[in-house]
């Protein structure tokens, strides 16, 4: 774990590595800024003219613009903080193309926004630089001679799923209907993960805009074949996805109720006890027919943690009640069981938008249920959770808490292994894990960060219980969390970065995870001599 003084430095220096922050502004940062700013005026001109003002808007020339610099999910990614010199409203795959181009041209920064819920501040919107959004490439079909979903990257997985229902199929995608396909390039997790996969493991063809603005079609077999795999986890570091087509599972349409179950919530109470089922059920479960999701919310200023466990199986209910058997001892409080579509099932959880937000994040391994080996990291993770909500009591800027385990089962690690793998590459063995997200959302109309809380959201991350040898995830966790380095695959994404951004200009010139940067610049690095012969590029792993 790194110290509060190194994180401070990550923050930092990645902030004066990449493009400025409104947000975090430094005395070197301005300068570099007014810099970026007037590339930025000098790339939006000459988008404007080869693409047209209703395709390229600025603040002043365009109707779409103010709805596309507040597009973001969390409000901290906003045009309060953030205002995109012009917003690229692409209508096709060659709009980004001619876009790409201009900005690496002109060495400009910029940022993609598709279903905008990131909840890392700054990586779906820019200041002093261009955005690419996906807001009207939206659309999705089924092909049932291939039996697969294509997706344009701006659909949110509510719209893809209503649209597919008809059909009997869906994809392997969000479980929240409002989140758009950038979780696809975090891995993803799905309610059909335990059986499929993350859900870029079902990947069967991206069509990707490099860096340059090369458009190129990756899939698992053809020359591309390591961008598509990078693109399973390596989240927006290797080019912009401007079509995904995904295998379709046949989930039945919404007369077809085959699913049985709902949300239970429990009293406090009842977390020791639910803290030891969740870990178990993540260590012991190869029923890939079950589905749980647990969130443990707490509101200010009641600050009483409302604990909800959704719990669904893919069968009947005698095979619920089997697959769940030690949740449904636990007492719980209420509960809504009931047979469901894949439709409602995918409609069930709502989360509420319009605030800033940022995510923290864990993994832990789970425990097996008939042995004398403790959850105590379990209890421990949650005690520290309350011990921030006891810390902030007083605080007049958080609107609330929340504590989520996901469980990424034994069976999904091995379905992704089967179709091909990915860089996340979580071992192999006995054990499934939880990926755990902390999230601290501030009160509505909050448009900082408060610098004491995000002091103790850092502790909690420095000192949360974290089982060494597993993946973070990507998407639920801080911008600064070393996400990569945690990969299996971590060398492999080096190697696939370098190959496919030589000059790291994604890195230069966008927001994203760290752990790439390895490959730097000619004005940081020297050429590599080997045997008097001059590697053409400065490689410095
Ligand atoms: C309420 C909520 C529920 C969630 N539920 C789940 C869940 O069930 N499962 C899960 O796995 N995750 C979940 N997440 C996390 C989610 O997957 C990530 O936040 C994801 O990045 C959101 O994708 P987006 O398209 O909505 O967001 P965006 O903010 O638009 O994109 C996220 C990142 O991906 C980049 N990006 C987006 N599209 C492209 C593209 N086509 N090419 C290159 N880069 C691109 C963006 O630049 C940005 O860095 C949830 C998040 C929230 C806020």
């Amino acid at each position: 774990m790194v110290a509060l003084s190194d994180l401070f430095w990550l923050v930092t220096s990645t902030h004066n590595w990449c493009c400025s922050s409104s947000v975090e502004q430094t005395q070197n940062s301005s300068v570099a800024s007014s810099s970026a700013a007037t590339i930025a005026v000098q790339s939006c001109q000459q988008l404007q003219q080869s693409l047209g003002p209703t395709v390229v808007q600025t603040s002043t020339s365009g109707s779409d613009y103010i709805l596309g610099a507040n597009g973001a999910w969390s409000t901290f990614n906003t045009e309060v903080n953030y205002q995109p010199t012009c917003i690229v409203f692409a209508n096709e795959a060659e709009h980004v193309q001619t876009a790409m181009q201009t900005i690496y041209q002109n060495e400009a920064d910029y940022a993609v926004q598709a279903g905008g819920h990131s909840g890392m501040t700054g990586w779906n919107t820019i200041q002093d630089g261009v955005l690419i959004s996906f807001k009207n490439m939206n659309t999705s079909s089924y092909d049932p001679d291939h039996d697969t979903i294509t997706m344009m990257p701006g659909v949110r997985w509510g719209e893809v799923i209503t649209e597919m229902e008809p059909f009997g199929v869906a994809p392997v995608g969000g479980r929240i209907s409002e989140v758009g396909t950038g979780l696809l390039l975090g891995g993803g997790l799905s309610f059909l993960s335990s059986a499929e996969g993350y859900a870029s493991d079902n990947y069967v063809s991206l069509d990707v805009v490099l860096v340059d603005g090369t458009l190129v079609t990756a899939t698992a077999d053809n020359e591309y074949q390591d961008l598509f795999k990078a693109l399973k986890g390596g989240a927006n570091r290797f080019g912009i996805v401007t079509k995904y087509e995904v295998k379709a599972v046949h989930t039945g349409t919404k007369e077809e109720k085959r699913w049985w179950g709902g949300l239970f919530v429990y009293p406090n109470s009842s977390s020791e006890a639910l803290l030891g089922a969740i870990a178990h059920y993540t260590h012991d479960t190869e029923d890939t027919n079950a589905v749980m999701v647990t969130v443990i919310m707490t509101t200010w200023p009641s600050l009483e943690p409302s604990i909800s466990v959704l719990l669904v199986y893919n069968g009947t209910e005698a095979s619920f009640n089997h697959a769940f058997a030690e949740f449904l001892s636990i007492p719980y409080t209420s509960s809504s069981p009931g047979s469901l579509s894949f439709l409602e099932l995918s409609n069930a959880v709502h989360f509420p938008s319009g605030m800033g937000t940022l995510f923290s994040a864990s993994s832990l391994a789970g425990t097996p249920a008939n042995s004398d080996v403790s959850v105590d990291d379990y209890l421990e993770l949650y005690r520290q959770y309350n011990n921030f909500s006891t810390t902030f009591a007083s605080s007049s800027d958080i609107g609330f808490t929340l504590l989520d385990f996901s469980p990424v089962l034994q069976s999904q690690i091995r379905a992704g292994y089967k179709k091909g793998g990915n860089p996340i590459n979580p071992p192999l063995g006995t054990t499934g894990y939880s990926i755990i997200l902390f999230q601290v959302t501030y009160r509505e109309g909050v448009t900082q960060t408060a610098e004491d809380v995000e002091d103790g959201r850092q502790f909690w991350i420095e000192n949360a219980p974290s089982t060494p040898g597993l993946p973070l995830f990507l998407s639920e966790a801080d911008a600064a969390q070393q996400v990569f380095a945690t990969y299996g695959e971590y060398d492999f994404l080096k190697q696939v970065y370098a190959k496919y951004d030589p000059t790291s200009f994604n890195v230069r010139h966008t927001e994203g995870p760290l752990g790439l940067e390895s490959v730097l610049t000619p004005s940081i690095c020297e050429p590599l001599s080997i045997f008097n012969y001059s590697l053409p590029l400065p490689l410095c792993f």
